[in-house]
């Protein structure tokens, strides 16, 4: 089969759209959301949000019908990228973590009812929403290994848990709970379920926000914990069918890992920028710029080639995700997930070395980045976890193919 990776009109068109809208309007407020924090520049945000949706991108992979664009993964892969130039270019047009996954779940599996409940405010931008399914005294590695439980009772679903880093708890109108429904299943994956829990359910306790790397949020940019204690709400609020949480989440982690990895493009695309426009300029004696190094210029090289692949493997995993499913496409996936983390530590870490003290202030979004980012090794499956999965499956093919005596 034949893959074509080149821009089509309309994406090229749209990426221009975006990135201008990027420069334009969000920029100029990013030094300002640095200083005063998301929730005190929240009014100006907004307003920024309202000029978002004028553009007929707002929520762009979603459906029309839901005020979406209805954009194929390998559309918006681009588009995210665009948008992970600025630290609120994902904010600013609906699409960012956790609710573009929980939209996304909404929309698979969702229930009428729970569309029009859930999705329609979220995809709107009018409420928050998070997802809670890692808990501290649990390592989340083992997706299967749970403590949180939820259990009938009548007409209810009682649930008793704790949990942490819920990221945009602080805010959000609900969250995605994932809890052991069938403590007894034989098969450890069918054991868990999701389960929709406003936020103001009695027996939903947000603790607080984490610290951080030195930050606890406010608002969107934050990391909550969370107990829930004997929180009851309806049946109908289970998320998929009973027993289905495991397979909900890998739906949800497929075109998850195309977003984050993409925007994590665009992030290595303004750390690039900044370096090479950096040591272009920056003069290490008259006339004499950094760029002239020889080590300098190997940043710039490597970075350039690392970023290239890292796109190209994205695209091609979104393409292969388009075109065979996400569970088939599990292998690219671990893949990029594992090599676009690793690339982004890499070109931010050469830009803040490039740019040396002033890498280090907040004058630049680079330092926000080095702060913010470096749980992209860790979130959405530990770079660790990816290699095992890769590697085992690699092997497994070997000793298959050795058994078989070819
Ligand atoms: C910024 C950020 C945002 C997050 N947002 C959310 C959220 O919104 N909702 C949510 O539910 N969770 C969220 N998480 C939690 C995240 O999903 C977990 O941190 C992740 O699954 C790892 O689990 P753990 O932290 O318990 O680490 P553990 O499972 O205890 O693992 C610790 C380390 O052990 C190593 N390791 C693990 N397994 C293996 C293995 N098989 N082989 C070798 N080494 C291994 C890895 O290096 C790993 O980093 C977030 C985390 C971060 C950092």
């Amino acid at each position: 089969m034949t893959m074509d990776f080149s821009e089509s009109d309309r994406v090229r068109e749209m990426r221009e759209i975006v990135r201008g809208f990027v420069r334009r309007e969000l920029m100029p407020l990013e030094g300002p959301v640095r200083a005063q924090g998301f929730a005190a520049m929240l009014p100006q945000l907004q307003q920024v949000r309202r000029k978002a949706k004028d553009t007929g991108l707002f929520a762009a992979p979603l459906p029309a019908e839901w005020g979406g664009a209805g954009l194929p993964l390998t559309e918006f892969a681009h588009l995210s990228e665009e948008l992970g130039r600025s630290p609120l270019g994902h904010w600013a047009f609906n699409v960012q973590a956790p609710d573009i996954g929980n939209m996304e779940l909404l929309l698979e599996h969702g229930s009428q009812a729970q569309k029009e409940r859930f999705l329609g405010p979220l995809a709107r931008g009018e409420i928050r929403s998070c997802f809670t399914m890692t808990e501290p005294e649990r390592a989340g590695s083992n997706p299967v290994w749970l403590e949180t439980t939820a259990q009938r009772d009548g007409g209810d679903w009682v649930i008793r848990g704790h949990k942490w880093f819920a990221t945009a708890a602080d805010g959000a109108a609900f969250a995605i709970c994932m809890a052991v429904t069938s403590p007894e299943a034989a098969d450890a994956y069918k054991r868990a379920s999701m389960i929709l829990v406003p936020t103001d359910t009695p027996g939903f306790e947000r603790v607080g926000n984490l610290s951080v790397m030195g930050h606890r949020g406010g608002d969107w940019a934050s990391h909550g914990e969370v107990m829930y204690r004997g929180a009851r709400v309806p049946l109908e609020n289970l998320l998929g069918p009973e027993g289905g949480g495991f397979v909900l989440a890998q739906h949800r982690l497929g075109p998850g890992r195309i977003h984050h990895c993409m925007r994590w493009i665009g992030i290595c695309e303004r750390a690039f920028d900044i370096m090479c426009e950096h040591v272009v300029t920056r003069e290490l004696a008259p006339g004499d710029v950094l760029g002239n190094r020889q080590l300098v210029q190997d940043w710039v090289a490597t970075s350039r080639a690392e970023i290239h692949g890292a796109r190209l493997m994205v695209l091609h995993a979104a393409w292969t995700i388009e075109r065979r499913g996400a569970s088939a496409a599990r292998e690219e996936i671990s893949l990029i997930k594992l090599t676009v983390a690793r690339t982004l530590q890499r070109v931010l870490d050469r830009a803040i070395q490039a740019l040396g003290a002033l890498g280090m202030t907040d004058d630049t979004p680079l330092a926000w980045w080095w702060g913010h980012e470096r749980g992209a090794r860790i979130y959405d499956g530990a770079d660790e976890v990816h290699i095992s999965h890769v590697a085992k499956r690699i092997l497994g093919r070997y000793a298959a193919r050795t058994q078989g005596g070819s």
